[in-house]
């Protein structure tokens, strides 16, 4: 990748890793505000621990985001910007243009999420019920 390429998607990340490091300082923030909330109206506080919670995986995603950016600019810095770290095949451009903190091409990407999905696939859980079912009338019809 040419280097003006490179700065560009430096540029972006370096804003976006801005942008995610004050959102986290922010939700910190809400969140130590809730806790005072808690502490002094006990009434509410169904309410509260629902938006403590909301706030935790808020700060979660925005961190695991963090970490993607800032991974991006350290393989900037180590010149494997662009590089699927699974393969090790070079990212489509048009991919990395729109997701410029992604570590895998789209080929590995889907295969993770293939990975991902197949724990829970309907099908496998259809199966298993089949299967329950199969074996309930077995022991149904043996008694
Ligand atoms: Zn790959």
């Amino acid at each position: 990748m040419d280097k003006e390429k490179l700065d560009a998607f430096k540029k972006r990340l370096e804003a976006r890793q801005r942008d995610l490091r004050q959102a986290i300082n922010r939700t910190a923030q809400d969140g130590r505000d809730a806790v005072l909330e808690s502490a002094q109206d006990i009434g509410d506080r169904a309410t509260n621990s629902y938006d403590k919670e909301f706030l935790f995986h808020q700060s979660n995603n925005e961190r695991q985001f963090l970490q993607m950016v800032e991974g991006a600019l350290d393989g900037i810095r180590d010149g494997v910007f662009g590089q699927c770290v699974s393969c090790g095949n070079e990212i489509n451009p048009k991919r990395l243009e729109a997701v410029p903190w992604t570590r895998h091409c789209i080929a590995c990407q889907e295969k993770l999420e293939q990975g991902r999905d197949a724990i829970g696939l309907p099908g496998q859980n259809m199966l298993s019920r089949e299967r329950r079912k199969w074996a309930g009338s077995l022991t149904a019809s043996s008694l």
